[in-house]
């Protein structure tokens, strides 16, 4: 894009060709660059209600370096300007370096090629990267008007001695035009001669450490960047790093022992409320077993039994996510936990297998499914958002590839915990039944994506095999699960009170 870089401020480039603007007509969208005049046209995919334009069409138009295709995963990734644009097909999800948009509709693979939905995907780019781009869907008119950013983006770190600011920039800059300064009123601003900056990159920048906002401003020869300062700092430096390029400020504060801060960490730590999500319940029977058993009924009676432990053993408060034989959609079971500010997600279920021969006990953690098992045994389990009205279906995004992977990332925080909790759980239920421990799996569960507290998700047994559809069916049998479940979620409180007081 070097070349169509320009100096001083975009909103003046000529949108005076107007001659251009014809309406395009066929199976095709008028590209119509602003800057160089020259116009250009990107073909669309028959047939679609839509258009879908070739990503790899786009890419050349709007990149000179060539895109990275991984076709046996059916990816691409587009480099413009600084930024990586990762595409999947069948994914309406396009991830932008680290952020993620959401396309009307997926991606397609066609030709050898992936196709996206023209009006979105420009939308996309235009927020996130190019906002000199416009699309006219009505008269499929793609208008460029693309500057060169230099300043792209902040990234803020916290250290224990202070806060790090990495302003990345697309090239060097001279000393002699990097100035900065702290004024009275507790702002800290940073000004490059000939920046150009992206003020919508900044705007999303995540805030922490000293800094509680951040705002950018052009200027015709110079950008400026200020920090609005949580404290005093005692001193900054300024220092350009390359590869990748960037501007580095570290604002220095003074040491100190965070004692506040290890006792709210001790309260937002305190096992003080468990949320017991029973799996099923209403119009979702669950599995079945031969002799009729229902999942829903097994596992409520269950869930009900941990409940009572816990109230009768701790002062833990428990929250269900039903009591009763109800649908409760799965997006809300997570949404109910979360309101409850819950400090642990238990989600119970019964197993199931067409070789009536398996059986035994396990424990999922939400993570990309291994084994082909786990896979079948969570799309059994997600199948249940087929009966949920339409309009909440759309809640849901298939649980597959980038999406799964930026469920789990967002779980990442919770995994270790989690890990634990579903590990005591299986041990606890070893000791107590008399059933094959079939240990700890992992698999992605809608149930488990939204939770923002450990979860684990329990498949006590298989009704499929009459053995242990007996054995549920009895109430001496679902006590021992219940008690199972119940000193898992004792063990994991006890490792967390040591850690805690260790800490
Ligand atoms: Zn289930």
């Amino acid at each position: 894009m070097s070349a169509r870089f320009f100096k001083g401020l975009p909103t003046f480039v000529l949108y005076l060709s107007i001659s251009l603007t014809a309406i395009a007509s066929g199976a095709s969208i008028d590209v119509l660059n602003l800057i160089d005049k020259k116009d250009n046209e990107l073909s669309v995919l028959d047939g679609e209600q839509e258009p879908y334009v070739s990503v790899k069409e786009v890419s050349k138009l709007l990149s000179d370096r060539l895109p990275f295709e991984n076709a046996a995963r059916q990816k691409i990734v587009l480099y413009i300007g600084n930024q990586r644009i990762k595409i999947s097909n069948s994914s309406s999800f396009v991830v932008v370096d680290d952020q993620v948009f959401q396309m009307s509709t997926h991606a397609l693979v066609k030709y050898d090629d992936i196709y996206v939905p023209a009006e979105s995907f420009f939308s996309i780019l235009k927020q996130s990267i190019l906002p000199g781009l416009d699309y006219d869907a009505a008269k499929k008119l793609l208008s460029l008007n693309l500057i060169e950013f230099n300043i792209n983006g902040v990234v803020i770190e916290q250290k224990s001695n202070g806060t790090i600011l990495r302003v990345n920039t697309s090239r060097q800059f001279s000393d002699g035009d990097i100035s900065s300064f702290v004024n009275n009123n507790g702002w800290f601003y940073l000004t490059v001669r000939e920046g150009i900056i992206d003020t919508s990159m900044i705007k999303k920048t995540d805030t922490r450490g000293v800094v509680t906002k951040i705002t950018s401003n052009q200027f015709d020869e110079s950008a400026q960047l200020a920090f609005r300062l949580r404290s005093d700092i005692i001193g900054h430096e300024v220092y350009q790093s390359s590869d990748p390029n960037a501007i580095v400020v570290t604002l220095r504060t003074p040491f100190k022992k965070l004692a506040s801060h290890i006792k709210d960490m001790k309260k937002r730590w305190r096992l003080d409320t468990v949320v017991l999500d029973a799996g099923h319940g209403g119009k979702d029977p669950g599995t079945i077993g031969r002799k009729g058993t229902t999942e829903k009924d097994i596992v409520l009676d269950i869930t009900k039994r941990v409940g009572s432990l816990l109230e009768e053993n701790t002062h833990i408060n428990v929250m269900y996510t039903r009591e009763e034989d109800v649908f409760i959609p799965v997006w809300k079971r997570t949404k109910i936990a979360n309101e409850a500010n819950g400090k642990l997600f238990v989600s119970i279920h019964v197993n199931s297998n067409p070789n009536r021969s398996v059986r035994g006990f396990e424990t999922y953690l939400l993570k990309p499914g291994k084994t082909d098992d786990a896979i079948e045994v969570a799309s059994r389990e997600n199948a249940v958002i087929r009966l949920e009205e339409g309009k909440a279906r759309k809640k849901y995004n298939a649980m597959t590839g980038e999406n799964l992977i930026m469920a789990t990332m967002a779980q990442s925080m919770f995994m270790k915990e989690s890990e634990d909790l579903a590990a005591y759980i299986q041990e606890e239920l070893d000791q107590l039944l008399d059933s094959p421990n079939r240990g700890l799996k992992q698999a992605g569960f809608y149930v488990l994506i939204g939770a923002s507290m450990p979860n684990v998700l329990v498949e006590a047994g298989f009704i499929s095999n009459p053995n242990e559809e007996r054995k549920l069916k009895s109430a001496a049998y679902r006590k021992k699960v219940a008690k199972g479940i119940y000193s898992g979620i004792m063990r994991f409180r006890k490792s967390r009170e040591q850690a805690l007081a260790e800490g």
